[in-house]
């Protein structure tokens, strides 16, 4: 998911949390949501799409509203449902509260049966709304220390933006799964998941928000507080390989550069050489100009992606995301034909795209087709907020690099290491990462996870 958040007089803050979450989609396409303030009222519109398409005809807009925070959903629990779509929007006894959250809770289940024991009623099954009901029964006084209190409930992966009738809070956890950046506009403050959120509206980068702070802005200014005491932090590798975009800058690290160097150490790691270098558009297309750069091999378009279709990945069911690859992705064939071909990619989650594309290549006339990946195998299943949560749909799980070759029907097959991975980022510590879906090295305990397609 995407985070965002507008505190700012005299600015049309639900128009730039607009262009924020539009420059945030590629984190969530499945729903979209602005909620503003006034400072006494509170408004909300959700919707399911994309952005451009919950927010065709209106943006909620208020006279005096100076606070906004909005959301964008991919989910990893909670189906897919108007009802679970973000910001929530709650009254509570301090008054009124919108909360927006990216990432996934790992006690979320636990603390909802006790609630839910004790006669509290949810309107959403999303983990998300657990915060507001232990902020609601929060006994401290004010909105951050009750946040507080409620995040040091909560374990797992958040990054979260709310606001009450005259605050903008954001806030980070403890372990610094997902990204969350501060930004400044001339008369106010801005929160995005990711730094490109800023870039879209021109507000200046600031800092990213550090693991276990609070910040807290209000008509008095901008305050911070660490909610939890310092841990092991355990930022999200994937992060880097795949979810952001390459020109957002997370922890001082260039995704893109990241990305590049990924696609640089798999060309040392593989060794292959092949006649050309192409990418999996567009996810895979940085690290394979690394890889070609590394190799000194042409990188040449070889796949065209259809613009007007998103993230395939990112469809919930299996069946829409089948058809969905035929739909995004056509070979060119007079790049292709009678080549060696080196494609690169960023990681091989269920084996369903790369399988098709190999065919696809294979149509197309390659002579050979040798499938590089940016990224380990993912042998394991994510809880802190990425979509590879069921283990028996992660094909890395139950074949070897051998068997998966053969099932996506590639002349060869190459994953980069983790030595690799880590070696790849140049601006943050590597022992700083999360690689539990590479490694199973959990961070933080992952919880009950329910059964079925990763949802609850
Ligand atoms: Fe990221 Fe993988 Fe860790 Fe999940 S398990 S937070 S995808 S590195
Ligand atoms: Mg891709």
């Amino acid at each position: 998911c995407g985070v965002y958040g507008v505190f700012a007089h005299d600015e049309d803050v639900s128009a730039l949390t607009y262009l924020g979450l539009y420059a945030l989609q590629h984190r969530g396409q499945e729903s979209a949501g602005i909620a503003v303030t006034d400072g006494a009222w509170m408004d909300v519109t959700r919707g399911m799409g994309l952005v451009n398409e919950v927010f065709r005809h209106q943006v909620p807009h208020m006279d005096n509203q100076y606070i906004a925070i909005g959301h964008v959903r991919y989910s990893t629990t909670g189906s897919s449902l108007l009802q679970n779509t973000q910001p929530l929007i709650v009254n509570y006894s301090g008054g009124k509260i919108s909360l927006a959250h990216n990432g996934n809770l790992t006690n979320a289940m636990e603390i909802r049966k006790k609630l839910e024991d004790d006669g509290t009623i949810f309107q959403t099954s999303i983990d998300t709304e657990v915060i507001l009901n232990l902020i609601a029964r929060s006994r401290k006084e004010t909105v951050e220390e009750r946040l507080a209190d409620s995040l040091n409930q909560v374990k797992g992966a958040y990054c979260i933006t709310l606001m009450t009738e005259n605050k903008l809070i954001g806030a980070r956890d403890p372990q610094g799964f997902r990204p969350l950046c501060l930004g400044k506009l001339e008369n106010g403050w801005v929160l995005s998941s990711e730094s490109c959120g800023l870039d879209v509206i021109g507000a200046e980068f600031v800092r990213d928000i550090e693991p276990g702070e609070m910040v807290i802005i209000d008509d008095s200014g901008i305050k911070s507080v660490h909610f939890a005491p310092k841990q092991q932090l355990a930022s999200c590798i994937f992060e880097y390989i795949y979810f952001a975009r390459p020109d957002s800058v997370i922890d001082g690290q260039s995704v893109h550069d990241a990305r590049f160097m990924m696609g640089r150490i798999l060309a040392r790691e593989s060794k292959f050489k092949g006649d050309i270098v192409i990418s999996v558009p567009d996810s895979g297309t940085t690290a394979a100009t690394g890889y070609a750069y590394e190799a000194g091999i042409p990188f040449v378009e070889g796949l065209m992606k259809n613009r007007y279709i998103g993230r395939t990945f990112i469809q919930p069911t299996q069946k829409k995301r089948d058809t969905a690859v035929q739909l995004k992705l056509n070979a060119i064939r007079s790049v292709v034909e009678g080549k060696s071909v080196i494609m690169v990619d960023d990681s091989i989650v269920r084996g369903t795209t790369s399988g098709k594309i190999v065919k696809m290549l294979r149509n197309a006339g390659a002579k050979e087709v040798h499938m590089c990946v940016s990224s380990p195998p993912i042998g394991f299943p994510c809880y802190y907020g990425i979509d590879t949560s069921v283990r028996k749909e992660l094909i890395a799980a139950k074949k070897s690099v051998e068997e998966i070759r053969q099932y996506i029907e590639a002349d060869s097959l190459h994953f980069l290491s983790i030595e690799g991975l880590k070696e790849s980022l140049t601006a943050v510590n590597p022992n700083n990462m999360c690689y539990a879906c590479f490694n199973s090295d959990y961070p933080v305990e992952q919880g009950k996870q329910p059964e079925g397609s990763g949802k609850y």
